[in-house]
């Protein structure tokens, strides 16, 4: 064992003020009453607050910081930081200070983050305010608090609160029913989630060569190289040393930081890797998922590598995503959807599954809606995982449960009776690994669901409020009838019954990626937007807003707003690309094909003075070039003038359609003429490194 690998243990969480770190630090009244405020949100005292504050500043000077920061998750989806010393002047000296105020409240000037126009800039305060069910952690001598944002008038400007509220939300509803099944007395209930991470690794000296990298994060130029992924030799392949190294290294980084990364692996594409921590309540798992990102990227650059986060950097090889795995937990039961041995166990686990085919039936506009990017397109419905079209998988043994529990008959030949639930065992079915669909946006595999449809570079916190929330109402509506009933078991066993008959239209167990899925689920009439700039707006729907007011997640205006800040996000991403293609065109691409037709001509004149040959080769090339060059350069002219256009379109709604239709098609079309270019000029005219090199480069 290396000495590395000895010291795992006590690496672990060595930069967290965790729990255990406060039992030591902190005087016994002040954990405890810091305790309440974690796990029942109770108010904490001035002096309380002093008191952390003052032991979170010794332990972390002890560490050698120097820096605090309120870390707050802004509407732009990653994270924001301002850092301020401990340094205080007293007497004409300094001391290093960190009071209880500090801790709990900051005001980082809020007039430049996104709103949605919910906060003019003549009050453009902003605070944040701690949230100790996160802890505070040291990276780069800095000691990070996790914050919540919101406006000076008490909107709400992050994805950390609306998290945690939809978190709460959840566990009222999940008490109520676990209140039918007995005592709820202390009982906290918690989601949780683990989120596999996927991500590409290229040379840094590659990325610095590729405008389009730099600017989009993806590659706006590229014709597909004699090797992708059709091999299917990087898939689990032996991971190679330099990035082995890397890994290695993340890992340390993120073990420091308490995150417990576990599952590491090739993925499908050359270059294509993943990493899985350990599952952990969602809030936390939502801020550790934001920190490895970080890392990722971080740590690519010590080794001279650049990790890529966006959803499809390369065309013609997988996109990446993130598989949120998410379950519901409660500290007298465990995991809910844990299928049981009892009876009891049977009939809670049938309800909380049917609550999730309801919810997702229901609420799939939404779940398309808390995914939608202009980077997630390229993705979802590109005929890879998963399709834009909103399912579940819950497997061919569950799926005849629920069949055998709608038609009151045998679920298998072998039963005697037909199951009666909350009385019969739930009948023993395998996990369904042998036909474990990875084409399914919304799997059931064993006792967690796993959203597929989340973009690589995306928050989890988006998916997470739209699960948490569509279930917490699915759950309130079956609670609204089994209060009032005197026959549980019948109830229950209605409820599962109905909600299957009505709502198995959403269960489909077959290939996503098939022309026949396309066809049936049109004739399912299931959710289907093929575009963020469809389904965006589909959040402000009167039906979705009444669910999020009801559970008190977001106000109307919030709504608005978060649709208007997720267009404007739409809109801007393919006008930078835009930009960066045209520039790309103009300044690199149509110079690199006349330096060559140039040459070219210049040869077939040389060879025609002293009368050599026919010049069939050059000749040939000379005019295909030149006709592309022409092609390209019209095109450009074309997507110059349309971006103009764009600029006289007030409506965001239209604006974000004419991006995403008119100016997208257009983006196509160069970008077909300028690969074809590619593929005929010399490599030492090109000015980029081509795919082959990219993807193979590490
Ligand atoms: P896969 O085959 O898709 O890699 P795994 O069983 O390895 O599936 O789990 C993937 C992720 O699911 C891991 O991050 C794991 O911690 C997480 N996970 C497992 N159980 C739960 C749970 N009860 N709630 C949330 N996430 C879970
Ligand atoms: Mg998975």
């Amino acid at each position: 064992m290396s000495v590395y690998a000895k010291n795992i243990p006590e690496i672990f969480g060595s930069m967290v003020f965790s729990d255990k770190v406060m039992r030591e630090k902190l005087p016994r009244d002040t954990y405890k009453a810091l305790k309440k405020t974690i796990e029942k949100g109770s108010l904490l005292t001035t002096e309380v607050a002093n008191a952390v504050a003052a032991a979170m500043k010794e332990w972390a000077l002890e560490k050698g910081a120097t820096h605090f920061t309120h870390w707050f998750q802004p509407l732009t989806g990653i994270t924001a930081e301002k850092h301020d010393s401990f340094i205080e002047q007293s007497n004409g000296s300094v001391i290093m200070e960190f009071t209880g105020k500090a801790l709990i409240q900051g005001e980082p000037d809020a007039s430049s983050f996104p709103s949605g126009g919910l906060r003019a800039t003549f009050e453009a305060r902003g605070y944040t305010t701690w949230d100790p069910s996160s802890y505070a952690f040291i990276k780069e001598k800095t000691l990070y608090i996790p914050t919540a944002f919101c406006s000076y008038s008490g909107q709400v400007l992050d994805k950390k609160t609306p998290l945690l509220r939809s978190m709460e939300a959840l566990e009222r509803q999940v008490l109520r029913i676990l209140a039918l099944f007995g005592s709820v007395e202390g009982v906290s209930v918690k989601t949780t989630v683990g989120a596999e991470q996927e991500y590409f690794l290229i040379d840094k000296s590659m990325y610095e060569k590729r405008k389009d990298l730099r600017m989009c994060g993806r590659t706006l130029f590229g014709a597909k190289p004699p090797k992708g992924q059709e091999l299917e030799d990087h898939y689990f392949g032996s991971i190679k040393t330099r990035v082995k190294n890397f890994m290695e290294d993340l890992n340390q980084e993120l073990w420091k930081l308490g995150i417990a990364t576990k599952t590491e692996h090739n993925e499908v594409a050359p270059g294509q890797h993943e990493l899985a921590p350990i599952f952990t309540t969602t809030n936390i798992a939502c801020d550790h998922n934001q920190l490895t990102m970080e890392m990722m990227k971080k740590v690519a650059a010590r080794h001279d590598l650049v990790c890529l986060l966006h959803e499809k950097p390369f065309a013609g090889v997988n996109g990446s995503g993130k598989h949120n795995n998410w379950s519901i937990s409660s500290s007298a039961n465990g995991n809910l959807f844990e299928p049981g041995d009892s009876p009891e166990k049977n009939a809670q686990f049938l309800l909380f599954l049917s609550a999730v085919i309801k919810a997702v039936d229901n609420y799939a506009d939404l779940l398309r809606v808390s995914v939608s990017t202009a980077s997630n397109d390229h993705r979802l419905g590109a005929s890879e995982a998963p399709p834009a079209i909103v399912s579940i998988f819950l497997g061919t043994e569950l799926t005849a449960i629920l069949e055998s529990i709608e038609n009151g008959n045998c679920y298998d030949k072998k039963c005697e009776s037909v199951m009666d639930i909350g009385v019969s065992v739930l009948p023993h079915f395998p996990k369904d690994n042998t036909d474990r669909n990875r084409t399914s946006p919304f799997a059931f595999t064993g006792n967690k669901f796993e959203f597929r449809m989340v973009g690589s570079s995306l928050s989890i916190a988006d998916a997470n409020i739209v699960i948490n929330t569509i279930v917490a109402e699915e759950l309130s509506k079956f609670a609204d009838i089994l209060e009032k009933t005197d026959d549980l078991n019948a109830a229950i066993t209605e409820i599962v019954r109905t909600t299957y008959k009505n709502h198995k239209r959403i269960i489909f167990n077959g290939d996503g990626y098939s022309a026949e899925w396309q066809e049936e689920a049109e004739r399912r009439n299931l959710c289907n937007f093929k575009t963020a700039y469809e389904a965006i707006p589909r959040f402000k729907d009167e039906k979705n807003i009444a669910l999020f007011t009801k559970h008190m997640i977001f106000t109307k205006e919030e709504i608005e707003s978060r649709c208007e800040v997720m267009l404007e996000n739409y809109i801007k991403t393919i006008n930078i690309e835009a930009l960066t293609m045209l520039d790309m065109v103009k300044k690199d691409i149509l110079p690199a094909a006349a330096a060559y037709v140039g040459d070219l001509t210049d040869n077939v004149l040389k060879k025609k003075t002293l009368g050599i040959g026919t010049c069939e080769y050059e000749s040939s090339l000379i005019s295909k070039l030149s006709g592309l060059s022409d092609l390209l350069y019209r095109k450009s002219g074309e997507l110059d003038l349309l971006l103009i256009e764009a600029r006289s379109i007030e409506q965001t709604e239209a604006k974000a359609q004419y991006y995403g239709k008119t100016i997208f098609e257009k983006m196509c079309e160069i970008r077909m003429a300028a690969d074809e270019i590619e593929s005929l000029t010399a490599s030492k005219y090109w000015p980029y490194p081509v795919y082959s090199d990219i993807l193979f480069s590490v």
